[in-house]
């Protein structure tokens, strides 16, 4: 069961995913979070370092689109900002949108890596569906009150992996 909510990175943050972690995996696609992954959830387009991260993938040859279960407006409007296509209510942890995604791309699972700030929809949908997983820390520690419910489960399972030591919070891969 800690199995689903094992990344298989955990970093402090996107910026320190290097393309080439990704490329010797063979990842072809990297679907990215928005909210406290990429950007606050009040900041309604990507800042630079994130335009640049994207720029960095693109540069490997690594597809990115972005998936959040936020709405409409708020993900369009990031999406434009980077140039990538969109997924919004997307649903995490369920399947449903992750599927839409392999199916636009034409990729397997195992060509696909997901990075997110949230064990419970992140982390959890992306080892459902086969996905490589990477975990970063919330940029920031406002959220909007869904999450804020999700932390409090999220906190217990991030006790649960500090215990069977298999994650340790702020110990990060590299
Ligand atoms: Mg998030």
């Amino acid at each position: 069961m800690l199995n689903y909510f094992t990344p298989a990175l955990y970093l402090k943050s996107y910026e320190d995913l290097d393309p080439a972690w990704l490329v010797r995996r063979k990842i072809r696609l990297l679907i990215l979070d928005i909210d406290n992954t990429l950007a606050a959830h009040d900041e309604q387009v990507a800042g630079d370092k994130a335009k640049a991260f994207v720029h960095r993938l693109k540069d490997a040859g690594i597809q990115a689109v972005v998936m959040s279960n936020n709405n409409k407006e708020r993900v369009s409007r990031f999406a434009a900002s980077l140039d990538v296509p969109y997924y919004y209510f997307s649903t995490k942890p369920l399947k449903r949108t992750y599927k839409k995604v392999l199916r636009d791309t034409g990729l397997k699972p195992d060509q696909c890596a997901v990075i997110g700030d949230q064990l419970l929809t992140d982390i959890l949908g992306g080892s459902r569906m086969g996905l490589t997983t990477i975990l970063t820390t919330p940029l920031v520690t406002r959220d909007i009150p869904w999450t804020k419910l999700n932390r409090v489960v999220e906190n217990q399972v991030y006790r649960l992996l500090e215990h069977e030591e298999i994650l340790k919070r702020g110990d990060y891969d590299e």
